[in-house]
């Protein structure tokens, strides 16, 4: 059987089961959970991969499910099929728990979805008798990097050390056994086409920002205060003047938010908290923006006389997608959407933790359309789930069989051609380095 001929098979059967696949990523999409709190979403995973032969094994790095299936044909490499499970807190959006706010304005229900579809699709067809090496299944959690001071708790409870699903399971050795990988995420960006590969995404340093000033009464006594909200404004202006140092070729990114504001209104502010990332394309742009930015928070203390307290965590890392899988991915989707709906993304300046895989192993990120509205905005909504869902499965699929049929040619020749730029240890190793805490009395 030709490669071809083994892909119809697989997209026959994922077509025989398209219905369920829709309401399992509606299913998710109405239970949205936060990063390292995706519980209920595990759990289904965990039945759906069960429910069709596998043996998932689940809290990898808290909330991570994976489960393998052997190709029959052979040794061979071990590719990855990945999705995400988490949500995130969008102010408005009309799906958001009511309790958390969480809400999939990001589409990675569709991901993990398109997973179990890809899974379903591969066993039904029987391709594994095809295949050499093996297939991991494995939905991962948190890529969104939120939810920051619950996670620096779990990190001092010792239950987290990186804050990100994906280095989080690098570090604990989940893909240690893992030659190569790929996950589609969705997008509602109609210039990316029904599919596409971008070039490169931006990496992220995470900063947590606290100003310590001196609280007192906000009507008698204000004069023996230290206002750290104005601390905090001063050095969020501080921020925005550095903005035009910023080459646009860096494509740097600063969006620094509020997570606390004062006490009660009566009373001079004696502790404000900020966080914010610090992106761009490259690690030393990076590494020099943030250089900047520390130095404009502290430029705030420094005018009120306050403390700020500032902690760099390791963020993600720029992405760069495999050139030999994104040629395999850009043929399937000539035969799954028509090669005319298929893009050449460029840079993108968002950031996500395949960034730290592409680190270590050749990778694939390519975008699927099937959603309208702003990505983590209140609009954001999938609008033909056959696409997002259905027709994502079939392309994740396709990409196992051609890496692995035929003895895994596929799979060997993106391993000979790869040249990840860092050993895992060499990767561990860099983030840890980022780490830091700093205090500046103004
Ligand atoms: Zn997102
Ligand atoms: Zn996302």
């Amino acid at each position: 059987m030709t490669k071809n001929e083994l892909k119809e098979r697989v997209y026959a059967a994922i077509d025989r089961r398209a219905e369920e696949i829709v309401r399992l990523g509606e299913r998710i999409r109405k239970h949205p959970e936060l990063g390292f709190k995706e519980v209920k979403t595990a759990r289904l995973i965990e039945e759906t991969l069960a429910g069709i032969g596998l043996k998932p094994k689940t809290g990898l790095a808290l909330t991570g499910v994976r489960a393998e299936a052997p190709g029959r044909a052979g040794d061979g490499p071990t590719f990855a099929l990945l999705g995400e499970l988490d949500a995130l807190v969008v102010a408005g959006h009309p799906d958001g728990d009511p309790a958390t706010g969480a809400a999939h304005a990001c589409g990675h229900n569709a991901q993990v979805a398109a997973l179990m579809g890809a899974a379903m699709g591969l066993l039904d067809a029987r391709a594994f008798d095809a295949l050499s090496g093996r297939v991991v299944f494995f939905a991962v959690p948190a890529e969104e990097y939120g939810d920051i001071e619950w996670r620096v708790a779990q990190a001092r409870a010792g239950k987290l050390e990186f804050l990100g699903g994906k280095p989080e399971l690098l570090r604990l050795g989940h893909f240690d056994d893992v030659d190569l990988s790929m996950m589609i995420h969705l997008t509602s960006r109609p210039e990316d086409g029904k599919t596409g590969v971008p070039a490169s995404n931006n990496g992220c340093i995470v900063k947590t920002i606290r100003y310590v000033g001196r609280a007192s009464h906000a009507g008698g006594a204000p004069h023996m205060g230290i206002n750290a909200l104005y601390a905090a404004q001063v050095g969020l202006t501080a921020v925005n003047a550095i903005r035009e140092t910023f080459r646009d070729e860096d494509t740097i990114r600063v969006h620094p938010i509020i997570t606390h504001g004062g006490s009660q209104v009566n009373v001079i502010p004696g502790e404000v908290r900020l966080e914010t990332y610090v992106r761009g394309r490259t690690v030393d742009a990076i590494l020099d923006a943030q250089k900047k930015v520390d130095r404009a928070f502290k430029a705030g203390a420094l005018a009120l006389g306050a403390k700020v307290e500032i902690e760099t965590l390791p963020g993600y890392m720029p992405m760069a997608c495999d050139q030999t899988m994104a040629r395999h991915h850009e043929a399937n989707a000539g035969a799954l959407v028509g090669a005319e709906h298929y893009r050449q993304i460029g840079h993108r300046t968002g950031s996500t933790d395949m960034g730290d895989l592409s680190m270590v192993m050749p990778i694939l990120h390519p975008y699927v359309g099937g959603a309208t509205g702003s990505g983590h905005g209140a609009d954001y909504k999938i609008v033909d789930p056959q696409l997002a869902y259905v027709t994502n499965a079939k392309a994740l699929a396709a990409m196992a069989v051609d890496m692995l049929a035929d003895g895994a040619t596929g799979a060997r020749e993106v391993l000979k051609a790869a040249k990840p730029p860092m050993t895992r240890e060499q990767y561990l190793a860099f983030q840890r380095g980022l780490a830091r805490r700093e205090t500046y009395e103004g």
